[in-house]
């Protein structure tokens, strides 16, 4: 007589887990597929101090970005980089770099002087402004009325020199405090940003580690090129990716071959963004 498998048996259990297990890895598997195609890993690309004062850097960093492919490029411009390259007074600065801009692109308040004069809070923050960023940390000590007076200055000094209106601040070297985050919402721009968050005005911060280069010294520079191998791997792993390239790092051609391998690489894997994009 022939063995009818029954519900009981054994053999009729496993097989039925088995099924179960198929069938719930299939439904997961979709859900990650649907996900992925819902919430696609972004990548926004940011140049930093764009200014009359580093022209030549600034249009050299300009063609290399654009040559492999950039069309989406945050654009970081300085008012008047270190009290001396007011954007008013160089009208051709501001014909070419209105000239090179893509629709795609958009442009960012990078804060005002790009050097700091307010004296440090504390210990900490001078040491942050001294040794970390050469004294740039304009906004790091600044209060909340100096902050939203700068701010609206820097609006109208690149309202004026060319005819745009910035969607978002960047303190310079990222520094900045919660009085100057308060300010930038009051400004009516909608995000901040520092190397590790973009602070959206209206919003929950968004984790976001920014990739840079150094370029100060030998030593920084080298090691900030094997930082970089590693961490333009794990990046776009995040739903958002940053990375920040100065006009200084085109000085280096290592640092020149560096910014091409992730842009390239990231190109590959990411989704190229604005920042209204990921803000919503
Ligand atoms: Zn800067």
């Amino acid at each position: 007589m022939l063995h009818t498998p029954r519900r009981h048996d054994p053999q009729v259990r496993i097989n039925t887990v088995h099924k179960q297990d198929f069938r719930l890895a299939r439904i997961l598997h979709e859900r990650r597929s649907m996900a992925t195609v819902l919430a696609p890993q972004r990548a926004l690309y940011s140049l930093h101090d764009v200014t009359p004062a580093k022209e030549a850097l600034v249009f050299a960093a300009l063609d290399h970005l654009r040559s492999l492919g950039l069309t989406r490029l945050a654009l970081l411009v300085v008012p008047d980089f270190h009290g001396r390259a007011d954007l008013r007074a160089f009208p051709a600065f501001c014909a070419q770099l209105r000239r090179a801009l893509l629709p795609g692109d958009e442009i960012l308040l990078h804060g005002y002087y790009h050097l700091a004069d307010a004296q440090p809070q504390n210990a900490g923050h001078k040491l942050a402004s001294t040794f970390l960023t050469a004294g740039e940390g304009e906004f790091l000590d600044l209060r909340y009325e100096v902050a939203r007076q700068r701010l609206s200055d820097g609006l109208n000094v690149l309202q004026e020199a060319l005819d745009v209106r910035p969607t978002g601040f960047v303190a310079p070297a990222w520094l900045q405090n919660a009085e100057v985050r308060r300010a930038v919402a009051d400004a009516g721009l909608a995000f901040c940003e520092d190397q590790l968050r973009i602070w959206p005005s209206h919003g929950a911060p968004i984790l976001s580690p920014a990739l840079s280069f150094a370029s100060r010294t030998p030593v920084r520079l080298w090691g900030s090129l094997a930082a970089a191998e590693f961490t333009s791997r794990a990046l776009p792993r995040l739903p958002v990716s940053r990375v920040a390239i100065h006009p200084n790092d085109y000085r280096s051609p290592h640092l020149r071959t560096a910014i091409a391998r992730v842009v390239t690489r990231w190109q590959a894997q990411t989704i190229s963004s604005r920042y209204e994009e990921v803000l919503s």
